[in-house]
Parts: C-alpha cells; structure tokens; sequence
C-alpha cells in the first residue's frame, strides 16, 4: 500500500496511443471530465490536474490511452524511429513492460516493424499483455538477452535505431522516494536501493549493453535512458563509452532543446544530456542520444 499513494501536487500526464485515437479526440473525450491540456514538448502526450483518477478510465482500459510520465514519453520520442522502417530497423533492447515499445510503434504509425527484445520470461507475457492491449501489429517480441544478440546476423544487421532503457536501481521513482520509510532490513528495499555494490553491477551492464548497441554495424540514432538519478549509472556509463562512439562515428545529440534540465557537469557534452527532476518532474529519468550521420539522417525532435 505505501508504493500506491498518489503524488497529489504533480500533474498527471497520459500517452495517447496513436494507433487507437488521435490526440484531439482524446483530448475532447477527457475534457468531459477533467481540465485537460496538450503537453508543450511530447505532441501525444496530454496533461490532467494533480490527483486525476483514470485508473478505470474507459480509454485506459481499451488502451486508448496509456498512464506514462513525461519523461519516459520523451524516450522514444528522442529515439524518432521513422514510420515505414520495414523489419529489423527499431529496436528496443530491454523492452518490458513495454511501454516504450508500444510507443515506437505508434510513433512508427503501426508500419514496419520493431523488434522487442526481453530476457526475463514472466515479463515477456506483461510485454506482450502491453502489445495485445495497444493494438500494435508491427511488434516482433524476441526473447533473450540482447548481449547475445550478434550485430553481423542478418536479422539484426540492418537496425538503425536502438532505444535501451536497461534494468537500473529505480532511484528516480516515486518507490525509491518513500525508500526512506521503510526498514532497511526490508529485503530488496531500504538501504538495499542504494548500495555501492548493487549499483556497481547495475552500471557495469549498463555500460555493456550500450557499448554492445553501438557496436551495430547500420545503426545511426541510440538512445540511452534510465529512471536513475545516480551519476553511476547515467553519465558515467555515458562517459565509458565515448572513445568507443568517437571512433564508430557517433556523437551526443541533444533531443528536446527546450528542456532546461541537463546532465551533471561531469562530463563533456553534460549539455546534451536530459535529466528530469524526481520532485520537480514527477519522476527522475536520464536521456543520452548518439547519433551518427549517414545518407538518411534524421533531425532530433
Ligand atoms: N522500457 C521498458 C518500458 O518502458 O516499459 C522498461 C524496461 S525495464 C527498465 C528493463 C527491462 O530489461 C526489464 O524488463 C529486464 O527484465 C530487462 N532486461 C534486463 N537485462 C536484460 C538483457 N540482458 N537483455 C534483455 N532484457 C534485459
């Protein structure tokens, strides 16, 4: 019960899946029973007053529209995968629940396809609950551990976007922020949300995984993401990969140019990087974009 109580001074936002309702119909259908409003930088997303309730809202239900905080909206939408990208372009490497994926493939307009891959087995049934659930047709679920997937196999060789949003320590949300109410001795909570060691090893696959994405030999546009604030596991594990991105071509990219909110000055090119503020923005994310260019180079939202 204590993970359910509600952040009643923050706005609400909802994601409207594309694939099922257009914005402007969505907006009119929530306008009959709430204060609703376009958000100014993620254009599917709609903002609700503090405290709206739509858990058993009827577009929720029929998916029509998804509870997704700004920040996790702002994922795929840096990511920009372009709609008609035919199989194996878009990949999403840690993909359940798979919000974010369903979110591609809206952004995608239902064409093409994206390839979501998730290692753990119980998550790939919510994975594919979250597909059934938005409608999307162009999802191909792989399940396995995206480190063995082989960038020269002709199935993933063509990949061109790459959203990973790896497993990380969760310190942004509001869980971890009422952490400090529970008893630390509380087995996987508590002071356990924090731990050097937990979050040495969280960071040391965080810096596989993206060093492995781009190391896919087509891919132009990655996007990094984590709903962490720790240092450790946002722009250090960018910072470990930079020679790597130098030397294939890529560079940092910064998506949402308006958003004041950028990464700790620790690194070159902090500036580029996108952090939200757990207090200020609902929930702590991290973004980092690379890009490199090639004959079909994309523009950053
Ligand atoms: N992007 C998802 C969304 O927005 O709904 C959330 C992803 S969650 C932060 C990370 C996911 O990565 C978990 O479901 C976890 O099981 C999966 N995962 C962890 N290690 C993985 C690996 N080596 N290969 C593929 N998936 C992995």
């Amino acid at each position: 019960a204590l993970y359910e109580i509600p952040d009643i001074s923050i706005p609400r936002h909802v994601r409207v899946n594309t694939l099922k309702m257009d914005v402007d119909t969505a907006l009119l259908e929530l306008k009959k029973q709430f204060q609703v409003q376009k958000d100014d930088l993620v254009p599917d997303l709609l903002i609700l007053p503090p405290g709206s309730d739509l858990h058993d809202h009827p577009l929720i239900k029929d998916g029509s529209i998804f509870m997704q905080g700004k920040a996790s909206s702002m994922v795929a939408a840096a990511l920009a995968p372009k709609p008609g990208w035919e199989v194996g372009k878009v990949l999403d490497a840690c993909s359940a629940p798979g919000n974010k994926t369903v979110h591609l493939a809206a952004l995608m307009r239902g064409e093409g396809k994206v390839i979501a891959c998730e290692l753990n087995e119980e998550r790939v049934k919510r994975l594919k609950e979250t597909i059934r659930l938005s409608g999307a047709s162009n999802i191909k679920v792989v399940h396995g551990d995206f480190l063995d997937l082989n960038p020269e196999d002709p199935q993933f060789s063509k990949v061109r976007a790459i959203l990973l949003d790896p497993s990380c320590s969760g310190s942004g949300t509001a869980s971890a922020r009422l952490d400090h109410l529970l008893p630390s001795s509380a087995p996987g909570q508590g002071a356990d949300f924090a731990s050097t060691e937990r979050l040495n090893k969280l960071a040391a696959f965080q810096r596989k995984a993206l060093a492995h994405a781009l190391s896919f030999p087509e891919v132009e546009r990655v996007v990094y993401s984590t709903c962490s604030v720790n240092q450790v596991e946002n722009e250090d594990v960018v910072k470990s990969v930079l020679p790597l991105a130098a030397s294939n071509g890529f560079q940092l990219e910064t998506p949402f140019p308006k958003w004041h909110r950028r990464g700790l000055p620790v690194i070159e090119g902090a500036e580029c990087l996108i952090r939200t503020d757990p207090k200020e923005d609902k929930e702590g994310f991290f973004i980092a974009l690379f890009s490199r260019s090639s004959s079909n180079q994309q523009e950053a939202p």
